[in-house]
């Protein structure tokens, strides 16, 4: 699949990991389509989490209530963002644990925690395998800016 997403969604990720992470901690976005149309990013959401030294967890009560309003509103998790400290990489460490276990979900990486400029420069894409691994891909191949 590849998703279309508008550049005022990429702001809005960006906005919020600069100022929920204050470039410092870690921070995670969640872009959500409609099942009606999935390759259309349509919103992005900021989840309620935690940062520690090293990654962040998103608190399981928020996340069960917002399963909830993503099936009242028939919208599906597409893809979780997160920044890192310096370089966009993905360990094999919980930073990586995926939200959602569908193949075809994505991961992006932003670097610096997002500091930089807002886009997919230095960024780094991976999507998960029928295997449950996660494996880079292109971020031109599953992401246009519209
Ligand atoms: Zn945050």
């Amino acid at each position: 699949m590849v998703y279309q997403i508008a550049h005022a969604l990429v702001e809005e990720t960006f906005r919020h990991f600069r100022q929920c992470g204050r470039g410092e901690e870690e921070c995670q976005m969640l872009w959500l389509s409609p099942w009606s149309r999935p390759e259309t990013i349509t919103q992005v959401v900021h989840p309620k989490h935690v940062a520690h030294f090293g990654g962040f967890v998103v608190e399981e009560s928020w996340l069960n209530a917002f399963w909830c309003e993503l099936a009242d509103a028939d919208l599906g998790i597409r893809l979780q963002a997160h920044t890192h400290p310096r370089h966009a990489f993905h360990s094999a460490t919980d930073d990586s644990f995926p939200i959602i276990h569908t193949p075809g979900f994505l991961s992006l990486v932003i670097p610096d925690f997002a500091l930089g400029p807002v886009g997919f420069k230095e960024a780094y894409l991976t999507e998960l395998q029928t295997d449950g691994r996660w494996r880079e891909v292109a971020i031109e191949d599953r992401l246009v800016l519209t």
